[in-house]
């Protein structure tokens, strides 16, 4: 669907008008390596835990689902205590359809029109479109050539503009990068006296912290949502379609104070989260550890694969490999047509991501197979296109 496909007599909002739908190309090929998925599909007993949650769930169809989910918010509450240390309560989070949506809740309580948001380029493309959709400003902020978080300039572009909300990724997408804990604690304490344009003394922006890879950064590391009890404006929102291997489930949930919960209940459709999700989540949670069994592996993967770009040449030189805390890596940095290398690729049957700066190309990590595949295509597609 594009400009040319809509009639031009549908009251299709102006600001919409010559407006793609966004989403990587979901092609038919042997090897998948470019929406950051899990590449290890659910067990059989987890899939058996699934069945037999959606059948006792079939049952009740006839009902509207529960719409507070208060079963999921305790398996948040039990997760999160369990993978990063969190203390939190069930009115402390919330779940809905993918964090894309969790996301979309946030800009539709805290963004709108006259107000703005800031994110730290580059960063996820899908921040630009909450923010479209909510008719909420998108701001950047720089990141370091090295793709790190430049605290100074997102303080600075904080007080210049004035944003409703901070967006923030650790670890970032497409760079890899986390958010050092000093880093996060100093933007929030700036954030806690900040001002929001256009509205009252006392009012302060909202950081959103946006954790969709976590659980792939070093053992040990701390995650946001250890801070949720200090910091009333902090917002943490992390998904089961990565690490937890359950994209197609659509389950994402956010951690952050009941204030900000409490907005989101104001903006969130009439039972949102459906009987059938909110079961298959449960018996995800049956088996947390079974699911996350392959985050270690993926760590090994990543790191491998790591070294051995920066052993490979294009042009002469080495690649460049973006340090990575999560299950994909950007490479390259001086390719002078990615988009060629990417097709060359494509040809050879691997789906990479042609994403981020001018020169870089990113890849997720897969089976031992699927990174052989990789690896051999790559090399090949360079030589292709030198
Ligand atoms: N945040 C980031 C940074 C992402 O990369 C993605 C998915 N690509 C999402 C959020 C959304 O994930 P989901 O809706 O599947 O939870």
């Amino acid at each position: 669907m594009s400009e040319g496909t809509i009639p031009a007599s549908l009251p299709l909002r102006n600001d919409l008008i010559g407006e793609e739908p966004y989403g990587a190309p979901q092609l038919d090929v042997p090897v998948c390596l470019n929406v950051n998925e899990n590449p290890y599909p659910p067990s059989h007993a987890v899939v058996r835990s699934i069945e037999k949650r959606v059948r006792e769930a079939a049952a009740g169809l006839n009902r509207y689902p529960d719409r507070e989910h208060m079963e999921l918010r305790q398996a948040f509450v039990d997760y999160l205590a369990k993978e990063s240390q969190a203390d939190l309560t069930t009115d402390e989070v919330w779940g809905a359809n993918g964090s894309n949506e969790i996301m979309l809740q946030l800009f539709q309580a805290f963004g709108g029109p006259g107000r703005n948001a800031i994110g730290c380029d580059p960063t996820y493309s899908m921040y630009p479109e909450y923010a479209r959709d909510t008719f909420t400003t998108w701001n950047t902020a720089p990141r370091r050539a090295d793709f790190t978080l430049d605290v100074d300039a997102t303080i600075a572009a904080i007080d210049a503009n004035e944003p409703s909300m901070v967006v923030l990724t650790s670890p970032n997408n497409p760079t890899g990068t986390p958010l050092p804990m000093p880093d996060l604690e100093r933007i929030l304490d700036h954030c806690q006296n900040a001002r929001v344009a256009g509205a009252a003394d006392g009012v302060h922006p909202i950081v959103v912290v946006d954790e969709a890879y976590i659980e792939f950064r070093d053992p040990g590391t701390p995650s946001a949502t250890t801070l949720v009890g200090t910091y009333a404006n902090l917002a943490v929102s992390r998904t089961m379609s990565k690490a937890f291997a359950f994209a197609g489930a659509r389950v994402g949930y956010i951690a952050a104070s009941k204030g900000i919960i409490d907005c989101l209940r104001i903006v969130r459709m009439p039972y949102h989260l459906s009987a059938v999700t909110q079961a298959a989540a449960l018996a995800g949670f049956d088996h947390t550890d079974e699911q996350l069994s392959q985050v270690g592996h993926l760590r090994e993967t990543r790191e491998a694969t790591a070294a051995w770009l920066r052993e490979q040449t294009y042009a002469g030189k080495p690649l460049e490999v973006a340090p990575s805390q999560s299950n994909f890596l950007m490479f390259g940095g001086h390719f002078d047509d990615r988009g060629a290398i990417f097709d060359e690729m494509l040809e050879r049957g691997v789906l990479i991501r042609v994403v981020g700066p001018e020169g870089w190309l990113r890849v997720c990590m897969g089976t031992d197979e699927e990174m052989k595949v990789f690896r051999k295509t790559l090399v090949e597609s360079m030589r292709a296109v030198e």
